[in-house]
């Protein structure tokens, strides 16, 4: 444990001195739970988004791409249930005022409980476990009463009464602009059930303790799919839709021993089956990364009773009218990026000495080629690795570095998983081996010559 504990912390700073993600407003003294992306940070993030849109709007015929806004009608969450039931249970020290979620402080000494429990139940269970449950600030163990608190943030966009009376909220998840254009898709495309909605958004939630950097933040991107099929066909999609996720995430370069199912016991009351692919975190082991859903017609019925509108589905077909049923992926874009980010991170040994390394797959790795002339003093080998490197970047993501020796140039471009890194020598200038450049592997340390007619071939794939 104490080792993992290591590698999480080792991973955090590494995140921040190589500038994948610092801290939100870190000037100002930061702000809980609120992360930003550095230059480094932001190109995984995009790769990981690519990756996954490519896998559903590009690749598939039946799926169909969104963008829907981060703002809804106020009426969208009571009919999703947000602003009646989208709460974590919370409870305060009443020495220092810390507040913790009383469902995960439960589970870490080892008492079963979750978020959907009613607010008697787990006082009922906070009660019987007082005795092993201590203030992390203070040590106390006396705390108030446990309380429901709604987790979605509110603002006062176009309420211009001055009170708050006319409170619009920040999405507590990404999902509900699919089905709010559900019918818009239907309509204005070729898509018939059984077809998909995938969507990249926003979400806002008022999470009680953010903890564990990436994993439990305020504002975070979610990346969902919502499939809708007839009633009661669900079993099988939902199966393939499973299996399809995590072999996803073993073809991006997770490894298969750092995942695992886990199943929901306690289901809400309209779902069939609900699963999360749990990911092995540093620090703090398997947790959900992603959730799987067998949502049946909830969501469609909710916005149709709410809304007024008719959401049901002609299928063209049969003339029959239904509500589709709704099988749902969603995951947190900074889970996936601690996931990949984790599992890519290594440290060994290379011609005797240890380095850090991360191991991404091509696909993901921010940095596909860095350029290095041998020397920075020297004018012909300075214009030789330009001339290289802007041949190189109209392709890939691309890096000039002149900085120091090569040796400690190689260490940066492992700390940030770059796969090649091309060096210009003498040797690329004149004589037998003029136009030619050393490619050096990032797994291996291995360097071969190549011709830099032929470099494109070999680092650009
Ligand atoms: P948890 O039980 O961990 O709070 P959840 O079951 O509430 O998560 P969902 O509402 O199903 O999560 O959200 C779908 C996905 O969004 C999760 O699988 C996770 O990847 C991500 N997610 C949810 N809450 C957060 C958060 N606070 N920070 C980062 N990612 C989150």
């Amino acid at each position: 444990m104490e080792h993992a504990d290591k590698k999480m912390d080792d991973i955090v700073s590494l995140c921040k001195r190589r500038g994948f993600v610092f801290q939100g407003s870190e000037i100002y003294g930061g702000m809980a739970g609120i992360y930003d992306f550095g230059p480094y940070g932001v190109a995984l993030l995009n790769n990981l988004k690519a990756a996954w849109w490519k896998e559903y709007v590009q690749s598939r015929e039946n799926y169909f791409g969104l963008d829907s806004g981060i703002f809804k009608h106020p009426r969208v969450w009571d009919a999703s249930g947000h602003t009646s039931g989208f709460s974590d249970p919370l409870a305060e020290c009443k020495v220092c005022n810390n507040r913790i979620r009383v469902d995960k402080e439960l589970e870490k000494v080892g008492v079963t409980a979750d978020e959907k429990m009613s607010e008697a139940a787990i006082n009922e269970l906070f009660d019987a476990n007082r005795e092993n449950i201590k203030c992390k600030n203070c040590g106390s163990k006396d705390f108030t009463a446990v309380r429901a608190f709604n987790l979605l943030v509110k603002s006062n966009l176009g309420d211009f009464t001055g009170s708050g009376e006319e409170v619009v909220y920040l999405p507590g998840e990404a999902c509900q602009g699919i089905y709010l254009n559900f019918k818009n898709i239907v309509d204005t495309t070729r898509a018939k059930v059984p077809f998909g909605v995938a969507q990249i958004g926003k979400a806002f939630r008022n999470e009680i303790s953010p903890r564990n950097f990436l994993f439990r933040t305020r504002e975070m991107e979610q990346a969902d799919t919502q499939y809708f099929v007839r009633p009661n066909e669900n079993t099988e999609a939902y199966e393939a839709i499973k299996r399809e996720r995590w072999e996803w995430y073993i073809r991006l370069g997770l490894k298969p021993e750092n995942l695992k199912w886990h199943q929901h016991e306690n289901l809400v009351f309209y779902a069939k089956d609900a699963w999360d692919i749990e990911y092995n975190f540093p620090s703090y082991g398997f947790d959900e990364l992603e959730g799987i859903h067998d949502r049946t017609d909830y969501d469609l019925s909710q916005h149709m009773e709410f809304s007024g509108t008719d959401l049901q589905y002609r299928d063209p077909e049969t003339n029959e009218k239904y509500i589709p049923w709704i099988l749902e992926t969603s995951v947190g874009l900074g889970r996936m990026f601690l996931a990949f980010i984790s599992d890519a991170y290594d440290q060994d040994e290379l011609a005797g000495e240890t380095r850090t390394v991360l191991r991404f797959s091509y696909k993901l790795a921010p940095i596909k080629v860095a350029v290095f002339p041998l020397l920075k003093n020297k004018p012909d080998l300075v214009a030789k690795a330009r001339e290289v490197f802007n041949m190189l970047k109209k392709e890939v993501m691309c890096e000039f570095d002149d900085n120091g020796n090569i040796g400690k140039r190689y260490r940066r471009q492992d700390e940030i998983g770059t796969p090649y890194c091309v060096t210009i020598d003498f040797e690329t200038l004149e004589g037998d081996t003029k136009d030619t450049v050393t490619v050096r592997d990032r797994d291996t340390g291995e360097q071969r010559r190549v011709l830099i007619s032929e470099l494109g071939a070999v680092v650009t794939k």
